[in-house]
């Protein structure tokens, strides 16, 4: 039986995408998904007449495909996909897929932690200077269905490492690489190494002629660009005095892009963004802006008055004198530790949920210094209690956000801040790190 061009697994918004894309190229397409589609979904399949399955995997059609579209959320190891590669089946994301049928420059950002924001940050000062640019990725309308429905000169796209996994073909225009740190190990087989040479697929198929912009003080990075050979330009950025990098922040007060000896200079007052973290996705924002000619002057009013997004050490509010912080997305070690770093003042640090393998180890001398009290939120905090239990004054257990936000209040005093800032994911005790972001600000405001 001849089977579809196209199997779509997973009718998210990157297999819906996809699927459309597909259909527009006249392709036949037929979606499966093991769970219940979203109803927005089901509507968009069924206005184009595509054909779908839900609460399923029907084998005989799916492994009769000419290739599959694999959503990043199906891990490698699931029966269905491991089947369909046993057979020779191609099996890419929906990134692969859409770029075949697109000409537009793109700028493509990974990095275990600041992806969106850097991505966000890029896009925004793109469409600032007037670009006909889209978004996508990772990160809102999928990538594949832009290209189905717009015509974009450039896009700014947020990659994840299950995305780069399914890329063979694509080639980035700039890519961009924040940092590595140890996350997601457990579909990586608990072998960082994997996940290494997984982020590193950014750079794929790049030439001589493309860029890629990379977090020099990176260890992990560093020790890669050390044994591998690399074809694109290089344009690193750095936090210590190296002034032949691309951009370099060497002293508290500026940083300075300087790209074909042309230099911008920033004040990290100026920034929009508080932070360590964010003066280096601004550096990256800034540095791939220049590779697209964007001028100066638009880049610093660009980076001035982005506007905060949500769930990223978002400032909720201040109660008698204690100001909350929702870092809810901040789901690894590495990024809790940006959030300890940033906050100045004594902190109620309300931490736990999944823990996808965490070293706390690298925790531990901030919290020595900043954390007065710790709140546990999750269903096992085992591995909290016994890294902190002995450093810190108080330390105590909860089980609802409610419960976490009124032990944070009863602790703290005028002058401290309570920190929301997992460094887990969400999923024991909330539908995902939306929801949990969103509970605590609505327990904070019901203070
Ligand atoms: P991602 O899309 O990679 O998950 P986000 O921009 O959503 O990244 O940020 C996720 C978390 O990481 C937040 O807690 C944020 O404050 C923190 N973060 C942002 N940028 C960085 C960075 N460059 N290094 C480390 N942590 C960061």
């Amino acid at each position: 039986m001849p089977g579809y061009d196209i199997v779509i697994l997973g009718a998210g918004e990157s297999g819906t995408g996809a699927a459309l894309l597909a259909r527009k190229k006249g392709l036949s397409v037929f979606v499966s998904d093991l769970g219940i589609i979203g109803q927005k979904y089901k509507n968009v399949l069924l206005n184009h007449g595509i054909f779908w399955e839900e609460g399923c995997h029907s084998s005989d059609v799916i492994l009769c495909a000419g290739e599959i579209v694999k959503s990043p959320g199906i891990p490698d190891h699931a029966k269905i996909v491991a089947q369909a590669r046993k057979k020779g089946i191609g099996v890419i994301s929906e990134i692969e897929f859409a770029a075949r049928y697109t000409n537009a420059k793109k700028i493509c950002i990974t990095g275990s932690n600041g992806k969106t924001t850097t991505t966000l940050l890029t896009y925004h000062i793109l469409r600032k200077a007037g670009l006909n640019v889209a978004v996508g990725g990772n990160i809102g309308k999928s990538f594949a269905w832009q290209v189905a429905e717009g015509k974009f000169d450039y896009y700014v796209l947020e990659i994840s490492s299950f995305q780069l996994d399914g890329m063979f073909d694509f080639r980035a225009d700039v890519s961009v690489l924040l940092n590595i740190t140890p996350d997601h190990l457990d579909r990586y087989e608990y072998n960082f190494s994997r996940y290494v040479e997984s982020k590193f697929r950014i750079i794929q198929n790049q030439t001589s002629d493309d860029a890629f912009v990379y977090f020099a003080d990176d260890p992990v990075i560093d020790e890669y660009l050390a044994k591998n050979h690399i074809l694109p330009r290089r344009l690193p950025f750095t936090a210590t005095n190296q002034s032949d990098c691309a951009a370099y922040y060497n002293n508290e007060s500026t940083f300075t892009i300087n790209i074909n000896s042309d230099k911008l200079k920033m004040e990290i007052k100026d920034l929009s963004l508080p932070g360590r973290q964010n003066v280096y996705n601004s550096m990256a924002a800034g540095i791939s802006s220049r590779l697209v000619d964007i001028r100066k002057d638009i880049i610093k009013q660009s980076l001035t008055e982005f506007e905060n997004i949500e769930h990223r050490l978002e400032h909720v509010t201040v109660v008698r004198g204690i100001e909350f912080v929702n870092d809810s997305k901040a789901t690894n070690i590495n990024s809790t530790w940006y959030a300890l770093e940033s906050i100045k003042k004594p902190v109620v640090w309300i931490v736990g949920g999944i823990d996808k393998g965490n070293d706390y180890g690298p925790l531990i001398e901030l919290v020595e210094k900043k954390v007065k009290a710790i709140i546990c939120l999750g269903t096992d905090n085992s591995r909290i209690v016994r890294t902190f239990g002995l450093l810190v004054p108080t330390l105590v257990e909860t089980s609802s956000m409610a419960e976490a936000v009124k032990a944070a209040y009863y602790l703290a005093e005028s002058g401290d801040a309570v920190l929301l800032s997992p460094a887990c994911a969400s999923f024991d005790l909330f539908e995902n790190f939306e929801d949990r972001g969103n509970q605590f600000k609505k327990e904070v405001f019901d203070l």
